[in-house]
């Protein structure tokens, strides 16, 4: 048998970029053989095998066939007759189709190199069409790749505007875009993971609630980029520079959902779109079973990221709502990531990217003020259940009052 390494290792020390896990192609060898060298099998579906030490893929040398719709209509066909070319041409992308063996030399039958020096997003075959996961791959690498100069390709784009149209992207499980979007909004450049899916249109197919937002004006005054898609985009691409967590992340692409059912009449003004896009939000969460905190964060900061702008005006009553709505008290990290969406939305703005944002600090000192508010004495004192609530309560509107004067 002959191991070689494939995919995105050889891609990335070819780019000089580093190499976190390896993946290897095992050619000429049997299910049995594997097995008797202690190679762990994983997935029934695929031969597939951990090895006993490093825990790296090894997968046997296989060619692929569409046998029907999505990812479970595919046969498989290992055998030790399959050659490595042959493994090479069912990938994606002429980047991640080349081979190295353990002295370095480079297996590179689809050209994988000149795409690298190109900078092109290239599919290897027509059998790119085969798997509509691949849409959203190739969006994922030009995230990735994008502060390197990579583009992808135009006859790339062009198969995958016709996959987009052909209904086949709606055959993808939750899981498996989940982990393609998940990964995209961790790239550098985010943005243009959704640059990439509206140009070829599957933004339209995967988040036409997202997609409606191009186009859609916001006023000039606090909007100088006026349209809400580019806005978003920069929202997510000031998120990425400043390091958030995915969570704020997901927050900031779908925190201006409403604004795409403003009707045309009321442009651009965009009245109670913090309310209206709730259930947007929530389609989208559930669309692609986006983990609890996400789901969650993405709400809160649809509904509240315009009182996190106008925190310094807020009345005392309001500030309290908001920072019990967070609850605040058990949930620091969640608020803290609400005032971080609320930012990057202040920064995702045309020549506004460097302006400061005292709101932060100021919530956070409300937070702060709220929760130094003692329940002890309000006990000794003898309040018990729903009045003890009460009293907490005022006493922390006492708090944020004294807070707010001293501001
Ligand atoms: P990363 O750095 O994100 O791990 P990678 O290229 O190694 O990038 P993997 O998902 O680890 O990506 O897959 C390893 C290789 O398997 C890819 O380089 C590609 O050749 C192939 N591959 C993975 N998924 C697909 C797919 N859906 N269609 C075609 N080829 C794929
Ligand atoms: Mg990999």
């Amino acid at each position: 048998m002959q191991i070689y390494k494939v995919g995105g290792a050889v891609r990335d020390r070819l780019l000089g970029k580093p190499v976190t896990d390896i993946d290897w192609v095992v050619v000429g060898a049997t299910t049995e053989e594997m097995l008797a060298k202690g190679f762990r099998p994983v997935g029934a579906d695929f031969p597939v095998f951990l090895h006993p030490k490093s825990g790296e893929e090894y997968a046997l040398a296989r060619t692929e066939r569409k046998s029907g719709r999505g990812y479970g209509g595919f046969t498989f066909h290992a055998s030790t007759e399959v050659t490595l070319e042959e493994d090479l041409i069912r990938r994606d992308l002429t980047i991640n189709a080349m081979a190295e063996d353990d002295q370095q030399n480079l297996t590179d039958p689809y050209d994988g190199q000149r795409d690298l020096e190109a900078r092109l997003l290239r599919h290897v075959s027509p059998a790119f069409a085969e798997d509509p996961l691949r849409v959203l791959r190739v969006a994922r690498f030009a995230a990735r790749y994008a502060g390197l100069g990579f583009t992808v390709a135009p006859e790339t784009l062009e198969l995958m505007r016709q996959l987009s149209e052909s209904g086949e992207l709606e055959a993808l499980t939750a899981e498996r875009s989940w982990k393609e979007i998940s990964r995209a909004l961790m790239e550098d450049q985010p943005q243009v993971f959704i640059e990439v899916l509206r140009e070829c249109g599957a933004l339209k197919v995967l988040m036409p609630e997202v997609d409606a937002l191009f186009g859609v004006p916001q006023p000039e005054a606090h909007h100088p980029e006026i349209d809400t898609g580019v806005h978003t985009l920069s929202v997510l691409e000031q998120a990425a520079q400043h390091k958030q967590s995915l969570t704020v992340r997901w927050a900031c692409l779908l925190h201006d959902l409403g604004k795409g059912l403003t009707p045309e009449e009321e442009w651009p003004r965009h009245i109670a779109h913090e309310h209206k896009g709730l259930k947007l939000i929530k389609a989208v969460n559930e669309r692609f079973k986006a983990p609890k905190d996400c789901q969650e964060l993405a709400l809160l900061v649809g509904e509240y990221h315009t009182h996190g702008h106008r925190a310094l005006e807020l009345k005392p009553s309001t500030l309290l709502e908001l920072l019990q709505s967070f609850d605040v008290y058990r949930r620091p990290q969640r608020f803290e990531e609400f005032i971080a969406a609320c930012e990057m939305d202040a920064r995702g703005r045309k020549g506004l990217e460097q302006r400061s944002y005292p709101q932060a600090d100021y919530l956070r000192g409300a937070a702060n003020a709220a929760r130094t508010v003692a329940v002890q004495p309000l006990l000794e004192k003898g309040f018990k259940g729903p009045e003890l609530g009460e009293a907490i309560k005022r006493e922390r509107l006492k708090a944020l009052k004294a807070y707010k004067e001293k501001a």
